[in-house]
């Protein structure tokens, strides 16, 4: 996977750490810290409905907040993570810190949305949806709101045993994304196959609108496919009302990105959702498209 080497190279060399067996033991070891010590910490990215202005829900992302290097962005250790087998006690911490965040904001009669993303080491584990039910039985958090973004790279692994697991998750209400789709080499035969709720176009799609033509051929066609099976898209990555306006012209009303709102910590999170008005953010959103 193109994305996951270049995390690992980015992870990988840094001058200052030594040899790169040094570094990995260094990264294991801190991370096995940081989660004791409270040092990762989850932000959360709105998803605005452009048609009608609404915050539908957000998106978790997870945080390193390291003592002596600052913050660390999740392709830089979340790589370490899965080969340590750290990345399930951590994606399950996050699971539970997000469900109950969010339920703080509002009322039980809230609809908002929380998507979470998953890795395949996680998905594999034979007690995967166990861990995930447990978390929404112990935070009362409802399976329904919950949305669990996997990426193609999950379902390349061993697709038949997968779609059990999410058919089983599925049935308990839990819904599921394709997270950056259209980078995966996987057939597209597995959406049938798949209760599969929402399509998230990657956002090299969204900021390639513009350069050429044949970006937007895909996202057409992307959305075309999305909508013939019945499935939601949201449009990743959106920078610029001439994204946004492009992307409302192809029928997306979805979409996640810097023009709505950068990842924000839980407080700033709530006081966004708190203050958003969906009148004056339409006409903020056609001001801008
Ligand atoms: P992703 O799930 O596709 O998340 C979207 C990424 O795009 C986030 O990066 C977000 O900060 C960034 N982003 C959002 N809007 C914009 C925009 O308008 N422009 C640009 N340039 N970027 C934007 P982040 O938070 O660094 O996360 C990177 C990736 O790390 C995520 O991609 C996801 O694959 C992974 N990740 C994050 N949190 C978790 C987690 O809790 N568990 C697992 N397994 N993976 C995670
Ligand atoms: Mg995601
Ligand atoms: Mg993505
Ligand atoms: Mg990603």
């Amino acid at each position: 996977h193109a994305k996951g080497q270049e995390a690992m190279r980015y992870a990988f060399y840094d001058p200052n750490m030594g040899n790169k067996a040094d570094h990995y033991l260094t990264m294991e070891t801190g991370l096995r810290r940081a989660l004791g010590n409270r040092e990762l910490q989850v932000l959360y990215q709105p998803q605005v409905d452009v048609s009608s202005g609404r915050i539908l829900g957000v998106e978790a992302l997870l945080r390193w907040q390291h003592p002596d290097r600052g913050l660390i962005p999740p392709m830089d250790f979340i790589p370490v993570a899965e080969q340590t087998g750290l990345i399930v006690p951590i994606s399950l911490w996050l699971l539970r810190e997000a469900c109950l965040e969010v339920l703080s904001w509002q009322g039980p009669e809230s609809e908002l949305r929380l998507a979470v993303n998953l890795s395949s080491l996680h998905v594999e584990q034979p007690d995967f949806v166990d861990g995930i039910l447990d978390v929404l039985l112990e935070t009362q958090f409802p399976p329904e709101r919950l949305e669990l973004e996997i990426t193609e790279h999950v379902l390349m692994r061993n697709l038949d045993a997968v779609i059990e697991k999410l058919r089983e998750l599925s049935g308990r209400g839990v819904t599921f994304a394709i997270d950056d789709f259209g980078t995966g080499y996987s057939s597209l035969s597995y959406l049938q196959r798949l209760p599969i709720h929402t399509l998230k176009i990657d956002q090299s799609f969204t900021q390639g609108l513009y350069q050429t033509t044949d970006e937007a051929t895909l996202v057409n066609t992307i959305i075309a496919m999305a909508q013939g099976l019945g499935l939601q898209v949201v449009a990743e990555g959106v920078e610029t009302g001439e994204q946004l306006r492009s992307l409302r012209s192809m029928q997306c009303h979805y979409m996640q990105g810097f023009l709505f709102s950068i990842p924000l910590v839980g407080p700033e999170t709530r006081s966004l959702i708190a203050s958003w008005d969906d009148q004056a953010s339409m006409v903020l959103l056609s001001a801008n498209g």
